[in-house]
């Protein structure tokens, strides 16, 4: 085994009370303190949030009556070779932008994960510009259906994300159900796939908590790249 260590990329958004959803009529993440260090003799927060915010899983349940909840995704599925696309003016990323992407840099590996990367992880996160909100519906990038299918079918994808909020175009759901309708799950509202577009592979480690029943939930996203696979 390589002793050499390592690039690790945070690919994790931080998470505020103040994080927006495009969720309708959830409430706002909320954090309280719940002990202090006067009346305890330690400091510790309580939280409530819905599952799917900031840099979060969706697993298969969040869209697919009797799916697997995130509980039920193994170690073994969240860690894993994977790709960045960087298409950062497509609308809606098709088969034919993955077949280009596959020309200049090969085969998008088996069993790995890929990420869109459309430069939305420079984004505040507030609902204007990270949700995509122009005032009268939501307009941010996302995967067409065929291409999930495509991934799913040829490359045995295990995984799907993207640097905006969601991994469907607008508020559309097409994406989704092709990839939760699948089994696979997805990694949303990342950051810092900017620092990965000439890697051909990295190691992506997906820390999200295995919440019991859970439909998904904010995760740590981590890149490792080893030396070998850093651009020139
Ligand atoms: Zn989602």
């Amino acid at each position: 085994m390589s002793t050499r260590i390592p690039r690790v990329v945070d690919l994790t958004r931080t998470l505020t009370p103040g994080f927006p959803t495009a969720i309708a009529d959830v409430p706002p993440v909320r954090r309280w303190q719940a002990t202090t260090y006067e009346s305890h003799g330690f400091s510790a927060n309580g939280w409530s949030l819905v599952e799917h915010i900031g840099t979060h899983v969706d697993a298969p349940v969040h869209f697919v009556p009797g799916g697997r909840d995130v509980d039920a995704i193994p170690a073994d599925e969240l860690v894993l070779p994977a790709r960045v696309v960087h298409l950062p003016s497509a609308q809606l990323v098709t088969v034919a932008d993955l077949l280009v992407e596959e020309r200049r840099r090969g085969p998008i590996p088996a069993r790995s994960a890929v990420l869109l990367c459309c430069g939305w992880g420079t984004r505040e996160p507030d609902d204007r510009s990270y949700l995509g909100w122009d005032g009268t519906a939501y307009r941010a990038p996302g995967w067409s259906a065929e291409a999930v299918e495509w991934l799913v079918e040829n490359r045995a994808i295990v995984a799907l994300g993207t640097d905006t909020s969601s991994i469907d175009a607008g508020d559309a759901s097409a994406a989704h159900l092709a990839l939760l309708g699948a089994g696979r799950y997805a990694i949303e509202g990342l950051v810092n796939l900017e620092q990965l577009v000439e890697c051909s592979s990295f190691t992506l480690v997906v820390g999200v908590i295995p919440w019991e029943s859970g439909t998904g939930g904010p995760c740590r996203a981590l890149a490792l790249v080893a030396p070998a696979e850093e651009s020139p």
